[in-house]
């Protein structure tokens, strides 16, 4: 390697499984990304996300500048960090001073470190002496959180990484770990293959590539987790399988549980989760003989009896013993990267530092005394939904977010973008210009990012990593604890208070101050230092004074964070979703992940490669379903319910059962025509998390006449030609844009937009509508929207260009060719040919044969130009149609691997490769 090349550690900044990085920077600018083969968590392993992370360190969609306005209606304009932070504190100070200390809120993010979230926290609970402070981790978390609490006393997720070495249950529930988690999922395969009595369960109602793996598969109908749950107690208490001596001698409140259950049968559970009786009893077998982990995520959490569903399960480790020893526990698997770490600084509006209670006197005034204060805030703050139903009516002035992005995330967006449209001041501070949020704020300030930052993060198995910064933050973006330590001190200054509460010159100073704050809770660091944490590597809580190392596991002798010491059974009863089906919304809707996307794709949405997988925005649909509505497989159709509609293509899939429909959560209105998912989401919350139901709601599908269409693609060398596109998505009934292809020393990859209208748009043109029926503030509608988009691809008449023209027909079509390349194709009208032109594009070969078809009507040409197809294997770059080819030839597994190397680098595609086998397989 280079010797110029630096190395520097780190971890990958996406999910909770908290992967060790090493980045590879050259004269400050980060090159390449590799798994740390000594981090515990990964042990050198990517998966797709991962592996892509230098793909994404690019300064296209960064902000750069602090920008402000002085009223929404005027353009931000480029300021100084002093004029903003002055602004921002003296409007902060008269707000407070008017209204009060709960007149402001700050919403943050599970993607902070540990840090960042610190000051935040310090700065609302006690320098301003609000509880207005909570983050994304409500919607993520939350529910974990409380289940936990609720049962086993505190926060602390019992079980680690290594159990999974060690189970030889493991029971998945509400998680699509090959997708969501997919370092943990590797672990899983290897501990199958190590381990062939390895029973692997699975509940959810799809049929994820996780469920495709298990030896059980418990479809569920949606939201009824805590029925089965309830159900498998019971047939282990009918089968002898409980350990009672453990219930007596470690727990309360079996008594009244047991009650419960009685009416919990394998029958009732059946008719009620829709499954079979015998799998119930098979999955209480195999959960009862143990030792059993159970892993589980968005599924249990994101529900509006999320809290009971965590704890339900946490009931089954407690009635059974496994919990506390190897390869047993319930898990719950962190989403974002340090959910955990905001968790653990109290950095939610009812929380405090070091896993107090909020409503615990004591413990408010432990934490007044460690920050020098008199007190702080006893009265809950606004949780996420709340905090932005209070900006909508007027009680919040000033909300200050960072790092997150509410106006794609939040259930029921079209409440939440009027709230933040209602607000008198929004702050937004973030590394990228390319969220929706961005659009709404008053005052704009650039944050660093991945590679730049330092601090610590804590993973799902509570294990603590450094996080070290490889490069410097761009021009004048700042770290996000600085920011906050800025605006802090002019705060402070400004309302004469006599404290010094942001004396932090360093992050380890910010770092010192947190780990005194958990002296004596379960989450003890006080043996840690960045010292240790540099020298010896990642560690895990509690690690106490004069402790060599941290705990693997927690409660082996027993004993809950509870006043008894004794764990708590709840009384849990089934109960449904927020939203139910009926004649009117006749199909569920479940939401979920992409394997190679991330939130809300402000990162990940600015790589080619990883658009591979999955090109663009879909509502799954059971083959059933399709043919009563004789709807087919690209179909476009209006999905709707009273919140709010979206228009996006039909996908036939065997995942999804009759009358259920999936979107995935990621598309918003940067890539597609619509606000996304979550507008159709209910914002019924979780009483006790306050954890919102993003996972489910009813829906009714309206198939949509819009014989229109467009396909645009274009090679582009940086996203400057994205933007643009985008901004023309609202003129289309349907439009999503993005990219494909792969990053090289050319470019970024390849532009698509796709399209479809009722009919020539730019005839519709002055009736041009924005999302949600909002009128489009920059609508150039006396300009010819074709001409606009040959303009902005420059594909325009001087180019070299293959054209043709049929007014007539409203069909036009433009194929650019440079050096011999198709580096543009505009096919407007019409467009069979989209899907050859495209592989085309990807390829680079463009024979003469190719050159006489390009512009014909055709979706294969003669010369037998094949489609790739999606491209399953994102490393090496191998497709569908490769590897079903060959599985038809009777590849197997290993022969593929061997063949064409797919699924050998970072393996998130062997299961997909698994399922392709299984389906086209001849044997
Ligand atoms: Fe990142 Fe993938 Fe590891 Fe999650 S599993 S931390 S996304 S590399």
């Amino acid at each position: 390697m280079d010797a110029l090349i630096k190395q520097t550690k780190s971890t990958c900044c996406y999910c909770g499984v908290g992967c060790g990085v090493i980045i590879h920077s050259l004269n400050d600018k980060i090159i390449d990304v590799k798994g740390d083969t000594e981090h515990p968590a990964n042990f050198g392993r990517l998966c797709t996300k991962g592996s892509t992370l230098h793909l994404t360190a690019k300064l296209d969609n960064r902000l750069l500048y602090p920008e402000m306005r002085l009223t929404r209606e005027a353009p931000r304009k480029r300021v100084s960090w002093d004029v903003s932070l002055d602004y921002l504190t003296e409007k902060f100070a008269q707000t407070i001073e008017k209204h009060g200390p709960d007149s402001v809120a700050f919403y943050i993010s599970g993607q902070l470190l540990t840090e960042d979230y610190y000051v935040f926290n310090k700065l609302a609970k006690g320098l301003i002496g609000t509880n207005n402070v909570d983050t994304n981790s409500r919607l993520c978390m939350s529910s974990a959180v409380a289940g936990y609490k609720a049962t086993l006393g505190a926060d602390s997720p019992p079980a680690c990484y290594e159990d999974i070495d060690h189970t030889n249950c493991l029971f998945i529930a509400g998680s699509n770990t090959a997708f969501a988690h997919p370092i943990i999922f590797r672990r899983i395969e290897d501990a199958k293959a190590n381990n062939p009595n390895l029973k692997i369960i699975v509940v959810d109602p799809r049929k994820t590539d996780t469920a495709r793996s298990a030896d059980l598969h418990l479809a569920i109908l949606p939201g009824t987790d805590v029925a089965l749950f309830n159900g498998l107690l019971h047939v282990m208490l009918w089968e002898g399988l409980l350990d009672m001596a453990y219930i007596k001698a470690h727990t309360n409140g079996f008594d009244e549980l047991k009650e419960t259950l009685r009416e919990y049968t394998p029958k009732m559970v059946a008719d009620i989760c829709g499954i079979k009786q015998s799998d119930i009893i098979q999955a209480a077998k195999w959960f009862g003989a143990g030792p059993t982990l159970s892993m589980y995520c968005m599924g249990l959490n994101q529900s509006i009896h999320g809290t009971d569903k965590n704890a339900a399960l946490i009931n089954l480790h407690l009635a059974t013993g496994q919990i506390g020893k190897k390869g047993a526990g319930p898990f719950s698997l962190t989403g974002q990267p340090n959910a955990m770490g905001g968790r653990e600084v109290g950095g939610m509006a009812n929380l405090m530092s070091g896993h107090r209670d909020l409503n615990n006197a004591e413990h408010r005034a432990e934490v007044a005394k460690l920050w020098g204060i008199d007190s702080v805030p006893e009265t809950a703050g606004k949780t996420a939904i709340e905090m932005f139903d209070a900006v909508k009516a007027g009680e919040i002035k000033a909300i200050w977010i960072a790092c997150t992005n509410p106006a794609h995330s939040m259930p029921d967006l079209n409440n939440v973008l009027t709230a933040l449209n209602n607000a008198e001041l929004v702050v937004v501070q973030d590394a990228y210009n390319n969220t929706d949020t961005c659009e709404y704020a008053d005052v704009l300030l650039p944050a660093s990012t991945w590679g730049e930052k330092e601090g610590t993060v804590t993973n799902s198995e509570r294990c603590i990593t450094r996080v070290n910064p490889a490069v410097p933050a761009p021009a004048e973006a700042k770290h996000d604890w600085a920011i906050m330590v800025d605006f802090a001190q002019r705060l402070e200054k400004r309302l004469a208070k006599n404290t010094d509460l942001f004396a932090f010159n360093t992050t380890e100073d910010i770092f010192n101050e947190h780990r005194e704050s958990t002296r004596g809770r379960d989450l003890d660091i006080t043996g840690l230092s960045y010292d240790l944490l540099n020298a010896n590597g990642p560690q895990q809580w509690p690690f106490k004074t004069g402790e060599s190392q941290g705990l693997a596991r927690l409660y082996a002798d027993g004993i809950f964070q509870k006043p008894d010491g004794k764990a708590q059974f709840l009384n849990a009863v089934y109960k449904g979703t927020a939203d139910k089906t009926d004649a009117r919304h006749p199909l569920h809707l479940l939401t979920g992940r992409l394997r190679d996307q991330w939130h809300g794709m402000s990162r990940t949405g600015t790589t080619a490669q990883l658009f591979n997988h999955v090109e663009e925005p879909a509502i799954q649909m059971n083959a059933d379903d399709m043919m009563r509505r004789s709807i087919k497989n690209g179909d476009i159709v209006k999905v709707q319910n009273k919140r709010g509609s979206l228009v996006l293509p039909v996908q036939s899939s065997t995942d999804v059962q009759p009358s259920q429909t999936f979107i995935a959560m990621h598309w918003g209105k940067q890539f597609m025509h619509g606000l996304g998912v979550n507008a159709l989401m209910p914002p019924n919350v979780d009483k006790t998390s306050k954890q919102p139901e993003l996972k489910h709601t009813a829906i009714k599908i309206e198939k949509l006449e819009l014989p229109w269409r467009m396909t645009v693609m274009r090679a582009v060398t940086d996203l400057s030609m994205l933007q643009k596109i985008r901004a023309l998505l609202p003129h289309f009934d349907y439009a999503s844009c993005g990219l494909f292809g792969r990053e090289s020393a050319n470019g970024v990859g390849m532009l698509i937009l796709r399209a479809a209208h009722s009919g020539n748009p730019n005839a519709d043109l002055p009736n041009v509508d924005g999302p949600e029926g909002e009128s489009l503030k920059d609508n150039s509608l006396k300009v010819d929207l074709m001409a606009q988009i040959d303009s902005i691809l420059g594909m325009t008449d001087d180019m070299p260009l293959l054209n043709y023209n049929d007014a007539k027909r409203g069909i036009s079509k433009r194929i650019l060719v440079e050096n011999d390349q198709v580096t543009g194709v505009r096919l407007m009208g019409e467009t069979l040919a989209a899907d050859w032109l495209k592989d085309v594009m990807s390829s680079g070969s463009f024979t003469n044969d190719l050159r006489r078809w390009a512009l014909a009507p055709v979706i294969t040409p003669p010369t037998g130009q094949k489609g790739r197809g999606k491209i399953v294997c994102n490393c090496l770059d191998v497709s569908q149609n490769e590897i079903v080819d060959n599985i038809e030839l009777g590849a197997d597994l290993l022969t593929l691997q061997a063949k064409l190397k797919c699924g050998t680098e970072c393996g998130s595609c062997v299961p997909e490769l698994k399922k392709l086998v299984q389906m086209h397989g001849k044997f």
